[in-house]
């Protein structure tokens, strides 16, 4: 029988904590119950910096009951981190890790579960069948990125957040991936290992706000895109190529018109446009070309990703 371990990365949830443990721990009981997952199975709740009463009902949850584990990381790093340092701490045949908010069905684990032990395979992704609970926005955008990475050939699957199942010799594979700036849906894809899929539906948040504002779902998509693709560059060597076709066409037709015409360019719009024109294209580039150069000077750093300040028990 294996060994179940549930990794929930936690910021500020102190709202939805008590019902999400009791979710958690009643499907592990019934798992239990099915002999499905033996005994040893924990769930470990990481504690992301949280600056409200979060890491008081973790360590409540833990004294109380034997199989929860609280691990307080030092400062808030984000949920991928956060979730990474749940990943490579928690012991186990195989992980799950969801939300802390309950959007990600919890019954579905039972599946994941079943995969794992009956199908032997090592990756089972959640994915999510509709996202009529997020806002129309979230939707819009949300789909526009997946697109936009698929097209630049980031191998990613489709409506797949973190919500998964990796067995054993995955996390380890995982643990080899040193990149600081972090895009688990990314990677997770490029370890291989046979994977399955269990569709769900996502539901609105239990209780509390989302963690994520518009501007680091932004930086997570622009992360998700320039540590994956290299494609960004190769649009601005085709976009020079292009403005250079277009300056060729139109250096012979001023020519032309020198040689075989006495009209006079009067050339104010015909010198000004071009200046802005080009500008804005090389300022746009230089812009990619430093997004990258960015990836490059925190990659060489290799800071650690996080700290853990303590844990429970
Ligand atoms: N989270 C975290 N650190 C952060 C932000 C979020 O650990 O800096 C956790 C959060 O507690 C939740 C999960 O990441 O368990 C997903 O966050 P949220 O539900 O707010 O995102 P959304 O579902 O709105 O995209
Ligand atoms: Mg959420």
């Amino acid at each position: 029988m294996m060994k179940l371990a549930i990794a929930v990365p936690c910021y500020n949830e102190q709202e939805v904590l008590d019902e999400t443990n009791n979710r958690l721990t009643q499907l592990i009981d019934r798992l239990l119950d099915q002999g499905k997952v033996n005994p040893d199975s924990r769930i470990y709740y990481i504690d992301d910096g949280s600056t409200d009463r979060t890491w008081d009902i973790i360590e409540n949850l833990s004294k109380h009951q034997p199989s929860v584990t609280g691990i307080k990381l030092s400062r808030n790093v984000g949920h991928q981190h956060a979730l990474l340092a749940g990943l490579l701490t928690a012991e186990g045949d195989a992980i799950v890790s969801i939300d802390a908010d309950l959007q990600d069905d919890v019954s579905v684990i039972e599946q994941m579960v079943d995969d794992f032990n009956l199908r032997k395979v090592q990756i089972v992704y959640g994915v999510r069948k509709q996202r009529n609970s997020d806002s129309f926005f979230k939707r819009t955008t949300a789909d526009l990125f997946y697109k936009v990475l698929r097209l630049m050939g980031g191998e990613i699957i489709q409506h797949h957040a973190d919500f998964r199942l990796m067995g054993r010799p995955a996390i380890e594979g995982l643990r080899e991936f040193n990149e600081v700036n972090l895009f688990l849906r990314g990677i997770i894809p490029l370890l291989g290992f046979k994977s399955s899929i269990v569709y769900y539906d996502r539901t609105a948040r239990f209780a509390g706000t989302s963690k994520y504002p518009f501007k680091k779902m932004l930086a997570l998509a622009l992360n998700g895109i320039t540590s994956f693709s290299v494609v960004p560059l190769r649009m601005i060597t085709a976009l020079g190529f292009v403005v250079f076709l277009l300056s060729a066409v139109m250096g012979i037709w001023v020519l032309t018109n020198a040689l075989l015409t006495d009209a006079m360019v009067p050339g104010w719009a015909s010198t000004i446009l071009p200046i802005y024109f080009l500008g804005g294209i090389q300022v746009l580039c230089i812009g990619v070309l430093g997004e990258y150069i960015g990836k490059i000077y925190k990659e060489t750093k290799q800071r650690p990703r996080y700290f853990i300040e303590k844990t429970t028990d």
